[in-house]
């Protein structure tokens, strides 16, 4: 059956009995769906907003060992992420795509992360080194696979764009990146179209009883308001930086947050060549990324403690924009950042009192909230297969894998432009119920255009049977930071 959300609604309403639910339908959840229905287990995923409209279509879209982490000492963490990368390589076919990254070595200007001792001219340059030759050693890579060292001319003849002043040297060392959104659409799609689970999104799970049976839950339609009410024997709530719902909500894991925002720029002003650049050191100490990405490039940073919006739609405010393009500026000749549009995205990091989230562990947690019923998140995007795996593992004996995806290579184009084939594909393979579903999640046209393609959404909204389809999108659009002027 088509992974439409009609398709979905009337499987649900067709049956109201599961084996395992599964609340969140971020890359944790849609991973956990996968694994799952290759075990027969008769799942049911749910999704409050649109599936990964979380953390998990907000990233840096990096599938990385975090060499971020080897000065926090996180070796598992690292070690664990690199010999994933080789995993997903397999798995994720033209959804894992290997990437340069360049560290450029500038004069008093060490490495954010690195302690300050290690950031001094005469050594930082072999610390670096020291901590690639570890990254390259715990990843188990072959020769081709090993960081290098490229002198200040091979670097800028590379990055023509990059500030030559106080340049000593750089290393390009190896890491990847991914469609994060696109990822967790193939999970779910393969889930229902092959392996018949059911996946909808806009339904949010209000309240969760529990009798000597099993559990009783209280779902709603947040689109038409329809009110369903289903019975399970397991629960996974993965669902990222929020709380557990209902009764459950002092159960809930206590968390942190940690917000990131991005630029998107149109083409490839900053003459990258499909390459990244980990900028060295921001005006308050943290790193910054900057990256091709779909013939595009994105700009960003994590570890901030504040972020604005909501934790359903966070935007990249004002100031997270300026700081964005100041920090650029300091490390690339370039008059004008042109960029076309921005997000941000809130992470869940355990919490553990620390003033400084880019202190806390990146790892993630499974715990323990009821009997069958645990609550998973926290981690990377890179280590979604190993979360799964564990969080399914924690409540049943079987043996959990991804199974080699279909879809991969059908997965919907990227638009820059109005595709009316692409949006009834979007509607009728990937689920998608609003205007923004399309624009934002499924074709990212909201991202490469100006206004967030406004000028697209009086042809769009005829294709959804939304209510108030356009006004709705102008709204969602705004609320994104995707339309800044007043006027809608
Ligand atoms: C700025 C930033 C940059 C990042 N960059 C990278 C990177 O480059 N590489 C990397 O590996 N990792 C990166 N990460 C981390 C990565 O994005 C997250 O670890 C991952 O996406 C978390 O996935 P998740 O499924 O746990 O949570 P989410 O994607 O947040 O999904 C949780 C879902 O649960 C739903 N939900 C909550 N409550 C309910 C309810 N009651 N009913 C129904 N649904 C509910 C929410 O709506 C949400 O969609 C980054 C994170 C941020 C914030």
């Amino acid at each position: 059956m088509n992974f439409s959300r009609d398709n979905q609604i009337n499987k649900l309403s067709a049956n109201n009995n599961f084996d395992l639910l599964i609340i969140g339908g971020g890359i944790v959840g849609a991973a956990a769906l996968e694994m799952a229905s290759n075990q027969n287990i008769n799942t049911l995923l749910v999704e409050k907003n649109d599936f990964s409209s979380g953390a998990s279509s907000r990233s840096t879209k990096l599938l990385h060992g975090g060499i971020r982490y080897l000065p926090q000492m996180e070796f598992g963490l690292v070690r664990e992420s690199l010999q994933e990368q080789k995993v997903l390589r397999q798995l994720l076919g033209n959804l894992y795509k290997p990437l340069d990254l360049l560290a450029p070595i500038y004069k008093d200007d060490g490495f954010a992360d690195l302690p300050k001792l290690f950031q001094l001219n005469n050594i930082a340059s072999g610390v670096f080194k020291f901590g690639l030759s570890f990254y390259d050693f715990l990843g188990s890579r072959s020769k081709a696979e090993k960081h290098q060292l490229i002198s200040k001319e091979e670097t800028i003849n590379m990055f023509p764009h990059i500030k030559k002043e106080n340049l000593i040297r750089s290393f390009l060392f190896r890491d990847a990146q991914t469609d994060d959104a696109k990822l967790v659409l193939t999970l779910l799609r393969n889930a229902v179209e092959i392996n018949q689970s059911t996946a909808v999104n806009y339904l949010e799970v209000l309240n969760i009883n529990k009798d000597n049976k099993g559990y009783n839950v209280e779902l709603k339609d947040t689109i038409n308001e329809e009110e369903y009410r289903i019975r399970c024997k397991y629960i996974i709530a993965a669902t990222g930086t929020h709380s557990l719902p209902g009764e459950y909500l002092s159960k809930s894991t206590k968390l942190t947050f940690s917000g990131g925002a991005h630029l998107v720029l149109n083409g490839d002003p900053l003459r990258l060549n499909n390459k990244g650049v980990l900028l060295p050191r921001t005006e308050d100490n943290r790193v910054m990324f900057v990256l091709p990405w779909l013939d595009n490039t994105i700009i960003g940073t994590t570890d901030t403690k504040h972020f604005s919006g909501s934790l359903d739609i966070p935007f990249a405010n004002k100031d997270d924009i300026d700081y964005l393009i100041r920090n650029v500026k300091k490390y690339f000749d370039i008059e004008n950042i042109d960029y076309v549009s921005s997000w941000s995205g809130v992470r869940a990091l355990i919490g553990r009192g620390e003033t400084s989230s880019k202190n806390i562990s990146r790892g993630h947690f499974v715990n323990n909230i009821d009997k069958n019923f645990i609550q998973v998140a926290g981690g990377k995007l890179t280590g979604f297969r190993i979360i799964a795996k564990e969080a399914l593992s924690y409540l049943f004996n079987n043996e959990f894998q991804i199974s080699e995806l279909g879809f991969i290579d059908e997965i919907i184009n990227i638009d820059n432009q109005l595709n009316n084939e692409n949006i009834e594909k979007c509607i009728e393979n990937y689920s998608a119920a609003k205007p923004v579903d399309y624009m934002i999640r499924r074709s990212h046209l909201s991202w490469f255009n100006k206004d967030g393609g406004k000028y697209y959404i009086a042809e769009i909204a005829k294709k959804f049977k939304y209510k108030n389809a356009e006004e709705e999108t102008l709204k969602e659009l705004k609320a994104e930071g995707l339309i800044t002027s007043d006027t809608l």
